[in-house]
């Protein structure tokens, strides 16, 4: 009776001379060699050559101009309630009069810090925004930290410049429906 359907007939059949100096199992495994040498190669040379990391990767934190080249933050605070890392911490300041091409709201944020070392990228802060204010960068990793001191992150590094909107094309995450966020305007 057979139990299992592994069982193998073991062949007592005398190795050739070839079989008994291994050249068939060195030929194999110099093929196997030279068959990988002649594929494409799966790595990158970072840093000088960096991979798309896809649209819904979450990266390096931006806050949001306006199409007229105002910040959008309004200080409301959602974001660092939102928060889990309790990585978010501001300071909210009233727009003066003159200040109209620089703000959006009559409240911005003054200060706006990120820990990065706290931040776990979990997006909830973009999520929470209501004036499509933050944004994590799908295109952009945050670098390695190697000084504690470069782990807040203030308005100086989140702030886009004017020269390097962000944007995230909607036709690029349109196959990404449990992203609902990434389909909002970021204009
Ligand atoms: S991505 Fe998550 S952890 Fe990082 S700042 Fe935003 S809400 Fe906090
Ligand atoms: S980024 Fe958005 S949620 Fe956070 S304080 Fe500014 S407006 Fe409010």
């Amino acid at each position: 009776m057979q139990l299992t359907n592994r069982a193998k007939q073991v062949s007592n059949k005398e190795m050739t001379l070839a079989e008994k100096m291994y050249l068939p199992a060195v030929v194999g495994g110099l093929a196997i060699t030279i068959k990988h040498f002649f594929r494409k190669k799966p790595t990158i040379q970072y840093p000088e050559v960096k991979k798309y990391l896809g649209p819904i990767y979450r990266g390096h934190h931006v806050l949001k101009r306006d199409e007229q080249g105002r910040e959008r933050c309004t200080a409301c605070g959602l974001c660092a309630v939102a928060c889990p890392a309790e990585a978010i911490s501001m300071v909210a300041a009233e727009r003066k009069k003159g200040e109209e091409a620089l703000y959006r709201e009559e409240k911005y944020a003054a200060v706006y810090e990120i820990n990065m070392l706290r931040c776990i990228f979990c997006g909830l802060c973009e999520e929470a925004c209501p004036k499509q204010a933050v944004y994590l960068r799908h295109d952009r990793m945050v670098p390695v930290f190697l000084e504690r001191d470069e782990v807040i992150y203030g308005k100086d590094r989140l702030v886009e410049s004017l020269d390097d909107r962000y944007i995230r094309k909607n036709s690029e995450v349109a196959t990404t429906p449990t992203e609902p966020s990434l389909t909002r305007s970021t204009t």
